[in-house]
This record gives structure tokens, C-alpha cells and sequence, in this order.
């Protein structure tokens, strides 16, 4: 029996795997398959090469448990090893600052695996003993047994094997035990060697027989040695790859469409990602795609390999030049992930392109799912958003699409405003907004639904890319002041009788919490609405993209601002203000009289202070009497106005019928004005 001492730098390497790569144990049985897997594939290669004459087409790896002698073994019928070759392979790992490694990437299994080669080594992560028991391919190799309890201390000495191939027999801890499970081991196999090459055995298939299930003789194979990334795409079908969806999510509904990638140069990848339903889900779950090294699972946790849009994708990537056993922020650096993250959204949108040119109408269909996705993308990624700029959609509130480019040009011709901006007009609400599109749809202009969850941001993001672009929502602005065509039509009112109006309708506003109101006066068509309430495209975007951005948060807590903009030439409007006018007239004249002749008080004193250090002090006491006098004054003319505004059942009927226009008629409020157009009926 040959005895000896492994040769690493450190003599303390087990304890150390044994200690700190706690949180990733279970790796370790990814490991010790995916060596044996290996050994399989080698000794294929080896055939191909014609350097191996026996035959290959029973290469398999088998997983078994023995809960009596407390092991789990991995067989292979491979390339085996020879005693020199257990030296130079599993004796002398080459280990150099080892401890400094260790210390550095405790926390991260799969780095220092990776680092030293230590795939074997993490047998040791969950067992007290380990053997190997061997016999190479090797014409004359003798079988040979290796033993090591993890202490660098190893036994090794010839033993008997009758078959080619290696069995890695793991011993395993009392505090592993759950490595002796039937189920964890299933699960296990199941999560990392699912897709492996070589067919994985372990344990038999089950047969229902006199009520229960029983083992039959044949072996249950649990990987599929050929799936479907691996193979040509031409060769399959539409229902191949809905198949293999359900079968890696399994509770999904069939996905939309799917990108088979393919690519060997500049670096190697395969994949399969498809684009599930999503909705107006934005639910970003970062386990969607999953990561392959050459069939073997390494991680669904792809950030940093795919740019974050791509997460909302579903699917599978194969690629052994993504360097999977390094930490987080290695791998974000890496060139090689950079290229594969860049061809990926180059991928993905080349086959949107493609969709949307190749049959319109089937892309026009699925957009509602795919358009979260695609705004995502844009919004975020500057490369995927000159690419989507060429298929990405807006729909109408007719519920047609156009895109990007031709809608410019349906608008091009009656939506530019007198300035040369085109001007974009969008709902949110199609009902609620209904009386705004259809004065819009009047004038023969087209407006817009933007109603998803990203239309806010997206909507600013085209305008940015637009130059003389500008978006507005149909509700913002009375129409013809959204897409100014000639210069402000004067109003007929004089500031004396818009003051009194603004007060005469202010003062009828029902208070309507965190809501403040505006009063404006415009010269539309007789025709046109007699009162319209809008509310300022700005306030109202700044408020939306609170809700996106942090440190925004001041304009969320705003009231809405609302505008009242009366039609000065709407007959009802103009009749009510005449009215007021008159009847008011002989009571405001005193008062206006009175207020003229205070104010002229009070600038004739203000005229006395000469160099801006005040009004002398002996009149000081004369313009606070004089100011109070005014404030006074103008409540009084308040006072007026509103007890007849009151008592004015037009200009109260005019109001929430423009509040209940916008939605912002409730409650008591509306329940008196249900009564009061009862009593006018
Ligand atoms: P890596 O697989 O990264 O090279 P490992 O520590 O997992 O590192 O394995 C070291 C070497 O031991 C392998 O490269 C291989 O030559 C040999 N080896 C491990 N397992 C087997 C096996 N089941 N059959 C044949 N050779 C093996």
C-alpha cells in the first residue's frame, strides 16, 4: 500500500473546504457527475481519434445510495485512471497562495472550485471519506483504489475492478445526512444534471402493481441527453419548443414565440429564450433563465450575463466561454460576458424585427404581452432601442397600430403646431377621457393610448429622441391651445369682467381634496364645450414620474393642479357672465369706486419712498390702514359675487358638468347635482 501526502502548499485545505464553503454544499454532487460525465466523453473522443477500439454506445454514469454503509457512489464506465494518473490528477493539485485565495472567496464555492480545479475536492465538502476505486481504458492499467479521510493523508493500492470506468465512493458526514436521501439526491439530480450528455441513472422505474408502486428492472435515466438547444433548429418543430417550455416551467402558458441561439464565434453559445406571457405584470424574478457550461446546470441567477430587460425572458443559455465559477462582479467585467450580453439583445432584437415584418398582423396581436418588455428594453438599454425604434408599436384609442415612423407621418400633416412641433396627443383612460379624444377626434387629429405601465417614461423617452416632438395628453389643455395653429385669439372680456368671472365660478367650485383649481378664459368655437377642466401636462408628468424615480417624491405630495377654462364664446357661457355683469353692477360699482380710490391712496404714499428703504415713518400707520382698507374691499366684492354666484344655478350646473366630465363630481357634490337638474328639467 503506497501512502502519501497531497500536495498542496497548505495542510490544512480540507478543513478549510469542509469549513467555508458551507452555504454551497450540495455542489458537490454537480461536481463529482460532471467528472464522470466528463470521463465518458473523453473516452469518445479518444474513439473518434481512433485511439480507443471498444465500443462507446453504453457510456453511462450511475448514482447510487447505500443507506447501510452510509455512501453515495458516482460510476462512470469512461477513461478511468491509471495509478500515475491519480497522482498527477487528484495528488499533486497545484495549489499556490492558496490560503490568501481561500480567505478572499470564502463565501463563494463556486470560485475557489473553479480556481484550483477542486471539482473533486468538493467531495470532501460533505463527506468524512472518499474512495476511488479505478481502472483506466488503458490496455494493462490495473485497478487501483485511492483512499483519503480528509486529512492530506492518502492511501493508495491496487484492488480488484473488473469493468473500465471509475466509482467515486463518498462516505458521507453525520451532519450531511440528508445526502442519504432518496429525494434530495433526485432533487439535486434533477437541478444540475437534467441536460448532461450521458445518460444519469439512478435508482428504477416505478410500476403501479397491487397498489403501490414498485420497482421494475429497468434503470430510470433522469437527464435528457439531447436537449433541444443542442439540436439544429431547422430540424424542429413549433411544438418541439413549447414542449421543452413547459417542461424547464413548468405551469406557464404556452409562450408567444422563442429565439434559438446559435453562434460559435467570436465566443461559443446556445440557447433557447423564450418570451412568456407577461401581461402588465412587471415582475422581474431573476430564476427565469437558465445557465449551462457544456449541458451542466450552473445557475439561474443570470445578472450580469443578459442585461436586466432580458430577465423578464424565460429559456436556457449553454455557453463553456462564460467563466461561471467566479464571483458576481468578475463576471460583469468580463469581456467575453460583455460580447455575449451585446449579441444576446442584438439576437433578441433581430428576431422582433423579423416577427413584425414577417407577418404584421400576428405581431400586431401580440403586442399588449411583448410591449412591457420592448418599452423595458428601450427605456433601459440604448443599443435594443435603436434596434426596437424600427417594430416597436403605439396604438390608437381605435385600438390601431402603427409604427413609430408611420404614425409621424399620419400626424406629420395636421398636428404640427404653429411653431413646427408635432404634437403626439395621448389618452390614459378611454372612457374617462372620452369627451377630450372625441373634441381631439373632431378636429381630425389622432390620439394615442398610452395605458401600460411604462407608456409615462416611454412617452418622455421619444420625446427626447424626437427633436420638434411633443407629447401631450389629451386632457391637458383645452384642444386648441394643445396644437396652437394660429396666435391666442383674443378674449372679449374685459380684466374687470374676467376677474368677476374668475371669482363668480371660483367660489361655486365644490372642494375636492388635494385638488386646487385655476380659472382661465378662452375664445373657442361656439360650437366647442362651454367649460373644460384640464390639468397641465407638466404638473401632471412631474407627479406620474414620482412614482418612478426616488428623490421626486416633492411633486408626488403636490395637490393636482386643475384648470377651469371657461368658453368665452359659448352662448350659455357668455350669457351667464352678461347676467352677472348686470345684475351685479349697480351693488360692485360703490365698491370698485371705493377700492380705485383706496388704491390710489395707497400708491400715492408707496410713490414717497424714494430710495427703496421704506415709506417715512409718520405714513406708515396711514398705508396699513389704506392696505386693510383694500384687502377689506375686495372680500366685500368676493362676498358679492359669490352670494350671487350662489344663488345661480347655471354657473354651479356648468362646473360639475365639467367636473363630472373628468371624473371629480362625488359624493354630496353630485348627489345635489343630480337634485338641481332634476328641479331644471
Ligand atoms: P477538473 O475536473 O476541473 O480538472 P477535478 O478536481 O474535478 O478538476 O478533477 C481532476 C482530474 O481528475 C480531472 O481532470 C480528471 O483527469 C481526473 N478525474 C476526476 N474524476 C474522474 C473520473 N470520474 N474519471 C476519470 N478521471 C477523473
Amino acid at each position: 500500500m503506497a501512502k502519501g501526502s497531497i500536495g498542496v502548499t497548505t495542510s490544512n485545505i480540507f478543513p478549510v473546504i469542509k469549513q467555508f464553503l458551507y452555504s454551497d454544499h450540495e455542489i458537490f454532487l454537480r461536481e463529482i457527475v460532471s467528472n464522470a460525465v466528463d470521463a465518458t466523453q473523453k473516452l469518445k473522443t479518444l474513439a473518434n481519434a481512433g485511439e480507443f477500439k471498444g465500443k462507446t454506445d453504453d457510456l453511462k454514469v450511475s448514482v447510487k445510495l447505500d443507506t447501510k454503509a452510509g455512501t453515495l457512489t458516482v460510476s462512470d464506465n469512461g477513461i478511468g485512471m491509471t495509478a500515475e494518473e491519480i497522482d498527477k490528477y487528484i495528488n499533486q493539485i497545484a495549489f499556490s497562495g492558496a490560503e490568501d485565495f481561500l480567505n478572499k472567496f470564502k463565501d463563494n464555492a463556486n470560485a475557489i472550485i473553479g480556481h484550483f480545479g477542486l471539482g473533486f475536492y468538493s467531495a470532501f465538502m460533505v463527506s468524512k471519506k472518499v474512495e476511488i476505486h479505478t481502472l483506466s481504458y488503458k490496455e494493462g492499467a490495473k485497478a487501483m483504489k485511492w483512499t483519503c479521510d480528509g486529512s492530506p493523508e492518502y492511501d493508495m493500492e491496487e484492488c480488484e475492478k473488473a469493468e473500465r470506468g471509475t466509482d467515486i465512493v463518498m462516505y458521507i458526514d453525520d451532519e450531511e445526512k440528508e445526502y442519504l436521501e432518496k429525494n434530495r439526491i433526485s432533487t439535486l439530480l434533477n437541478k444540475y444534471c437534467r441536460f448532461m450528455p450521458v445518460p444519469v441513472i439512478f435508482g428504477k422505474e416505478q410500476e403501479w402493481k397491487d397498489g403501490k408502486y414498485v420497482d421494475t428492472d429497468t434503470d430510470k435515466v433522469i437527464n435528457n441527453i439531447e436537449p433541444l438547444w443542442t439540436r439544429t433548429p431547422t430540424e424542429l418543430k413549433d411544438e418541439d419548443y413549447i414542449k421543452f417550455y413547459h417542461a424547464i416551467q413548468p405551469g406557464q402558458e404556452d409562450p408567444l414565440f422563442w429565439i434559438h441561439l446559435n453562434v460559435d464565434f467570436p465566443f461559443t453559445l446556445t440557447g433557447i429564450l423564450y418570451f412568456p406571457k407577461i401581461k402588465n405584470n412587471l415582475d422581474v424574478r431573476k430564476d427565469r433563465i437558465q445557465l449551462y457550461c457544456n449541458q451542466v446546470f450552473v445557475t439561474d441567477s443570470v445578472e450580469g450575463v443578459v442585461p436586466d430587460f432580458m430577465m423578464l425572458l424565460q429559456g436556457v443559455i449553454d455557453s463553456p466561454d462564460i467563466p461561471l465559477n467566479v464571483s458576481r462582479s468578475y463576471l460583469q467585467a468580463d469581456r467575453n460576458v460583455k460580447k455575449i450580453s451585446t449579441y444576446i439583445t442584438k439576437k433578441v432584437a433581430a428576431r422582433l424585427e423579423e416577427l413584425s415584418k414577417k407577418d404584421t398582423k400576428a405581431f400586431e396581436e401580440k403586442w399588449n404581452d411583448i410591449k412591457i418588455f420592448i418599452e423595458y428594453g428601450m427605456l433601459s438599454d440604448e443599443k435594443f432601442c435603436e434596434q426596437a425604434m424600427k417594430f416597436a408599436l403605439v396604438s390608437d384609442t381605435e385600438g390601431q397600430f402603427f409604427k413609430l415612423d408611420d404614425y409621424k407621418k399620419l400626424i406629420e400633416g395636421n398636428q404640427t403646431d404653429k411653431d413646427g412641433n408635432l404634437v403626439y396627443l395621448y389618452a390614459t383612460d378611454k372612457e374617462a377621457q372620452y369627451s377630450y379624444i372625441k373634441a381631439a377626434n373632431d378636429k381630425g387629429y389622432n390620439v394615442l393610448m398610452m395605458d401600460g405601465q411604462l407608456d409615462i417614461p416611454f412617452v418622455s423617452m421619444l420625446e427626447q429622441k424626437n427633436e420638434k416632438s411633443r407629447f401631450v395628453r389629451v386632457d391637458s389643455d383645452v384642444i386648441d391651445n394643445l396644437i396652437r395653429k394660429e396666435d391666442d385669439k383674443k378674449s372679449e372680456l374685459s380684466a374687470d369682467e374676467q376677474a368677476m368671472a374668475s371669482t363668480l365660478f371660483k367660489s361655486q367650485i365644490p372642494a375636492i381634496e388635494k385638488s386646487e383649481f385655476y380659472v382661465s378664459f378662452a375664445a373657442l368655437a361656439a360650437t366647442d364645450q362651454p367649460v373644460v377642466i384640464t390639468q397641465s401636462e407638466y404638473m401632471r408628468r412631474m407627479k406620474e414620474m414620482a412614482q418612478f424615480q426616488s428623490g421626486m417624491n416633492f411633486y408626488g405630495e403636490l395637490p393636482n393642479a386643475y384648470n377651469l377654462t371657461l368658453n368665452t364664446n359659448h352662448p350659455v357661457v357668455k350669457k351667464v357672465i352678461e347676467a352677472a355683469n348686470s345684475s351685479l353692477e349697480g351693488e360692485l360699482k360703490p365698491v370698485n369706486d371705493e377700492l380705485k380710490a383706496t388704491n390710489s391712496v395707497i400708491e400715492a404714499i408707496k410713490s414717497l419712498d424714494k430710495d427703496g428703504k421704506g415709506v417715512p415713518e409718520d405714513k406708515k400707520a396711514d398705508l396699513k390702514t389704506n392696505e386693510d382698507k383694500a384687502t377689506e374691499l375686495r372680500a366685500k366684492k368676493d362676498e358679492l359675487i359669490s352670494k350671487y354666484a350662489a344663488g345661480n344655478d347655471t354657473v354651479k350646473q356648468l362646473i360639475d358638468i365639467a367636473l363630472l366630465g373628468n371624473g371629480l363630481l362625488k359624493g354630496e357634490a353630485l348627489s345635489n347635482f343630480l337634485k338641481r337638474s332634476v328641479s331644471l328639467l
